[in-house]
């Protein structure tokens, strides 16, 4: 039987420490949730943040324009949030409306603010091995091999996706941790053979239950990033992009979805907020 990895526990500690901190620093830490549309995983994203902020003593100013809203507005709003000192962090809720320059959007940010780690600012540190914002779920996901206590220098790591949001930041965060990174997407040849190799496997495509007994072998820890709703017998279900029942029997141990990465990508947001302030 292999060892559940379960991101809640670490999180409720993250929190502690957090409104621990929060306290100490003697302001009160905001941030700004931009959001562009009523995309209904956004919305339910949105609101753990809330939750997540309120126990920890963060304000949060939750922005929500309409999809049609133009870009020229957006993005002077933002650099309002700039500007404005009683503001600590901004981050645009992804996805946003096609008709955006996502990247355009994103560059608007302050990198001082910028607690999602995304603007070219904060990916050039982490390319460069310099400290800087990290993307909350890279964040997440090293939070829970860190609780294992696993040392990464030499490890055979394979990050399945290549998404500039987790797959491509979570492959260079693990590199700088000196792990030997091989990177796999929708294109790469027998998947199942490059999957199979690694000590420590990541999976982050949005394919629910992709990743299969097939694609693992004994003794690997599996980090599943995956979310997926879905509808079964009408009830909304969270799934991930490993099939965590048939898996869970020969790997050394899994991360839990939900209750995984999910949880400690919301607390690794808010430890960026915290070091936004200092
Ligand atoms: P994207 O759709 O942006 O990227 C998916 C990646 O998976 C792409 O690189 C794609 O390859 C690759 N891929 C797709 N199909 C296959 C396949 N059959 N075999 C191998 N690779 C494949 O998704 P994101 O990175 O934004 O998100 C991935 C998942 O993680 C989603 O389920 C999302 O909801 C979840 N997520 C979870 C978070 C959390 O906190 N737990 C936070 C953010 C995301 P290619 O580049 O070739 O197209």
């Amino acid at each position: 039987m292999s060892e559940i990895l379960s991101g809640k526990v670490i999180s409720e500690q993250m929190a502690g420490e957090l409104a621990k901190k929060i306290i100490g620093l003697k302001i009160s830490p905001k941030l700004v949730i931009v959001q562009v549309g009523n995309n209904e995983a956004s919305n339910k994203y949105i609101e753990y943040k809330k939750k997540f902020a309120e126990k920890i003593g963060v304000q949060i100013v939750h922005k929500k324009y309409d999809e049609k809203v133009d870009e020229k507005t957006l993005i002077s709003d933002i650099k309002k949030y700039n500007t404005d000192t009683s503001v600590h962090g901004i981050i645009v809720q992804l996805p946003i409306s096609k008709n955006l320059n996502k990247s355009k959007v994103i560059e608007s940010i302050d990198p001082k603010k910028d607690v999602d780690g995304l603007t070219s600012s904060s990916i050039k540190k982490l390319f460069d091995n310099e400290p800087g914002f990290v993307s909350a779920t890279t964040k997440g996901i090293l939070k829970i091999l860190d609780h294992k206590k696993i040392n990464l220098a030499g490890k055979k790591v394979v990050v399945v996706g290549r998404s500039s949001l987790v797959g491509k930041p979570t492959a260079l965060a693990l590199m700088n941790r000196n792990a030997t990174v091989t990177i796999c997407h929708s294109q790469t040849k027998n998947l199942e053979e490059e999957t199979k190799r690694a000590d420590i496997l990541i999976v982050a495509i949005g394919k629910p239950k992709m990743i299969t007994k097939k694609f693992v072998s004994l003794g690997q820890i599996v980090i599943d990033v995956g979310i997926t709703v879905e509808l079964d017998e009408s009830k909304k279900k969270v799934v991930g992009d490993v099939d965590f029942e048939n898996v869970k029997n020969i790997v050394q141990a899994i991360s839990l979805v939900p209750g995984g990465v999910g949880p400690l990508t919301v607390a690794c947001l808010f430890e960026n907020v915290v070091l936004a302030c200092l």
